[in-house]
């Protein structure tokens, strides 16, 4: 059997190795934690996720592979339905079409604009999520719903991310349909999220630690810091953050230039236990404040006692040279501020100086050129900082991965 070296041990790599499990002798690699960005962390009766909150149920590959491995997944609660966005004051977030239209969200002229979407001219090209959302829905909207978004999902703004890169599906919409609305309506798709967001009894690492114990493959904890260590290997898979990879091949200058060029926001997680804190539901999302969000986990899913506020992103990137303590103050303001809770009894704080990838104007391009040279080398990429940084984009990538690494097992 041909030897794989799989480095990084988060979702992209782990998963990929439960798919080749039967084809190669694998050998992973990780020099932090099992699961990477999919960590819950226990802190006395708190339990805390560090990264992954949870997932959608949409992405067939995922709930397969919970199947496959014997986990049930657990679907959040009815008060995950009920989402907040705090512009200057709380604003209810309404899921349905038509109870958009009547809520106080926006503007009377803002809700037009909306309605006009059907005759803007479509554009393919590539743009920035502002462009196309400012373009399409006008700048109320952009503001009010696209800001909040980009920071819940990709800690980032709508001017920093390129459309075709973090939402391909709905630009294909625009493309193929000539505006979303029609295209959605074709679809027969109402312009809801088309799943529901599920995690794990007590977390994400519930889920990381059962796959771990269905794959055979050796684990090995270490951190790789150069190619040529893993000689011995006929195969080699770099699952790692793409900042990491270009380390791991700076002997390959452009291939290691080519990959520095994915940027990276930094975010802090803060866990508080405030006794009552409202409004009951998924959280908030905010439009300016250094705390992009605030999660309230306690009132979504089991044995999670505590909130959580997400500081930094791209709106933010400052944290990176904050302390811990400064951070939680920011938090701590903002949550304040947000909800008109007192007193927490309880602080957390875990800090990721480069937590998500940035898909940036140009991203495709740079993927294309990033894998052609990897190719060259005969070194494969995996993970989320390339095509798709959700939690299910690293299942569903790993599984086609696995498909193309069969095809090609003799070559
Ligand atoms: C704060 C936060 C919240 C998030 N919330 C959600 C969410 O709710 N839902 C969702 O769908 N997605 C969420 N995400 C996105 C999430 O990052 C991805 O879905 C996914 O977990 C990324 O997995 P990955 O395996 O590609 O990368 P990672 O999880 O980053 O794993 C890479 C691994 O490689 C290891 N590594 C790095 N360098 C080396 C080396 N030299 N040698 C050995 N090992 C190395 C690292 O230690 C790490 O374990 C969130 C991300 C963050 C940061």
């Amino acid at each position: 059997m041909q030897k794989l070296a799989i480095v990084g041990g988060g979702i992209s790599g782990l998963s990929l190795a439960y798919y080749l499990q039967n084809d190669f002798d694998i050998t992973i690699f990780e020099k932090e934690k099992w699961g990477g960005k999919a960590y819950t962390k226990k802190v006395g009766k708190y339990l805390l996720e560090e990264g992954v909150n949870g997932f959608l149920s949409n992405s067939p590959k995922t709930l397969e592979l919970c199947e496959a491995i014997g986990i049930k997944p657990v679907k959040a609660n009815e008060n995950a339905k009920k989402r907040f966005i705090f512009d200057n004051k709380l604003i209810f977030l309404p899921v349905k079409p038509f109870d958009f239209l009547k809520s106080d969200i926006m503007s009377f002229g803002a809700k037009m604009r909306i309605l006009k979407e059907f005759f803007v001219t479509p554009k393919c090209e590539e743009e920035s999520v502002a462009e196309f959302a400012d373009r399409r829905f006008g700048k109320e909207f952009t503001k009010k719903m696209m800001i909040p978004m980009l920071a819940g999902i990709y800690a980032s703004t709508p001017e920093k991310t390129s459309m075709n890169a973090a939402f391909p599906k709905l630009k294909k919409i625009e493309c193929e349909y000539g505006s979303l609305f029609k295209g959605m309506m074709k679809l027969k798709r109402g312009g809801q999220p088309t799943g529901e967001l599920h995690s794990f009894e007590y977390g994400m690492s519930e889920f990381i630690e059962k796959l771990k114990s269905k794959i055979k493959a050796a684990f090995i904890n270490k951190e790789i810091k150069e190619i040529d260590e893993l000689k011995e290997f006929d195969r080699v898979v770099i699952a790692t953050p793409a900042f990491e990879a270009a380390k791991i091949v700076k002997k390959h200058k452009k291939l290691s230039e080519l990959l520095s060029k994915i940027e990276y926001n930094p975010v802090a997680i803060v866990g508080f236990d405030y006794n009552e804190i409202e409004p009951v539901g998924f959280g908030i999302l905010s439009i300016k404040e250094k705390s992009l969000g605030v999660l309230m986990d306690k009132y979504i899913f089991p044995n999670r006692n505590a909130i959580r506020v997400m500081v930094g992103g791209a709106r933010y990137p400052d944290i990176k040279n904050l302390s811990e303590e400064e951070i939680i103050e920011i938090a701590k303001k903002d949550v304040e501020k947000m909800t008109g809770a007192k007193n927490s009894k309880f602080t957390w704080i875990k800090v990721h100086k480069n937590a998500i990838p940035n898909y940036s104007l140009g991203h495709q391009e740079l993927v294309k050129e990033i894998m052609n040279e990897a190719r060259k080398i005969g070194v494969i990429l995996a993970g989320n900082a390339y095509n798709g940084v959700s939690f299910n984009d690293c299942i569903k990538n790993s599984y086609e991965l696995c498909l193309e690494i069969k095809k090609n097992i003799n070559r």
